[in-house]
Parts: structure tokens; sequence; C-alpha cells
């Protein structure tokens, strides 16, 4: 059984370091403009996660600044532009605090990847992924009230002050929501090489193995058909 059933520091440990002894690679820090071609994943706890791309193999992370996870933020419909705007402005009167907000949504980014991952193969995560999305999910809660507006209930900022840790709040907030949620048997790792992108297979047939079929799906099939001329010659 999965539970999230402990406390831990947001900071008490370094994912990172830990992801790196796996990989033994640094993400390559990279620039990049994204388009919606980006959002594929379904959720957006999973695209978030698909902001470093090539995860199996050399690691390219495509947030470079706190200014470019908010440009991701607001391309999937995370803060609208009023909230994007007051974001960018509390970054630029502060940037030793942006950077440390940046690095917070990069190490959630990271317990992220490795809980679906888990999960999409049907192995139960490790015990300090959970408990890191555990943290981020109560610092998420902390930094929010619930308020009644025309006869609903809505969860709102208990700020009306921007707060850098926004994006990865509301981050965690979506990761636990669809951790407990998605379809039985729809999480998935994209097949590709040089991917590692998840996603929640919609499809009717329920059979979908890559993010896209026009790269990962494309270049798999070209490799089969090279692999065939190889075999009859
Ligand atoms: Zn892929």
């Amino acid at each position: 059984m999965i539970a999230l059933n402990a406390t831990a520091g947001v900071s008490g440990f370094t994912l990172l370091e830990r992801k790196n002894a796996m990989t033994d690679t640094m993400p390559r820090i990279e620039a990049h403009e994204f388009t919606i071609a980006d959002f594929i994943g379904g959720h957006p706890a999973l695209d978030f996660a698909n902001t470093i791309t090539s995860w199996d193999q050399a690691p390219r992370d495509w947030i470079d600044t706190y200014s470019r996870l908010v440009d991701w933020a607001v391309m999937g419909g995370l803060v609208d532009t009023n909230r994007a705007a007051a974001l960018r402005k509390a970054a630029a009167n502060d940037r030793q605090q942006a950077e440390k907000a940046l690095a917070r949504a990069k190490d959630l980014r990271l317990a992220l990847h490795s809980l679906f991952s888990a999960l999409a193969e049907n192995r139960e995560p490790e015990n300090d992924i959970l408990l890191k999305v555990e943290a981020f999910w109560r610092r998420a809660l902390a930094s929010h009230t619930i308020t009644c507006i025309d006869g609903r209930l809505v969860v709102v900022s208990a700020s009306r002050a921007a707060d850098l840790d926004e994006i990865s709040d509301r981050l965690a907030r979506h990761a636990v929501d669809l951790a407990g949620t998605f379809p039985a048997g729809r999480l998935r790792q994209c097949a590709g090489d040089r991917c590692g992108w998840l996603f929640v297979d919609h499809s009717k047939a329920g059979r979908r193995r890559w993010c896209d079929m026009a790269t990962c799906g494309n270049n798999a099939k070209a490799r089969r058909h090279q692999a065939r001329q190889r075999s009859a010659s």
C-alpha cells in the first residue's frame, strides 16, 4: 500500500544529487521556448516532469530561469497572465529568493518524475520520494485557504501578495490529486529512446506507447524499418 504518512522538510535532502548518482549525468540546462507540443502529459504534474527531456540518457532541463518557469506555468494554465506578471515582478525584486524558489520547483520535479515513473511501472515509490512530495503538498495546503464563492467552496491562495513558490504549490496539489485518481493502467512512460516523458493514456483503445507519434513513434518506426532492411540485405 502506498501511504503519505510522515513529514519531511522540503529542503531535507537533495533529490538532484540522488538522481545524478543514479544517472551519473547532470541535466544539461538549455533555453527552450515552450510550445503546445511540450504539453502532452494530459496533466500539469506530468507536463512539469516532462520539462526535462531525454531522462533515460542525457537529460536536458528546459527550465533555465525562474521567468521560464513562469512562461511554462502560463502556457500550462497553472497561472493567469496577471498572476504571472506579479510573480515576475516579485522575482525581479528579489533574485536570490527567485533562484531558491526555482531550485525548490526543480526538486519537486525530480520527485514527481520518480513518483509517477514508479506508478506507471506499477512499482511502489520509494519512501523518501513520498515524503518529499508530501512535504511540498503540506506547504501548498498551508499557503491556501477555503472560501465560498457563488455557493461553491474554492481553494484560494492565503496571501494576495505574489508567492514565488506558488507554481510549486499548485503542482504539488495537482500531483497528489492525480496520484490518487489516474485511470487504472493508463499512466505511461514513453517507450522512445532519449525521452522518458510521462503521460496519461486517454486513447480509446488504451494502447498509446509514445509521448507523440510524430516524434518518438516515428523514430521507433524508422528504426524498425532500418533493422528489417539490414536483416533482409
Ligand atoms: Zn517520447
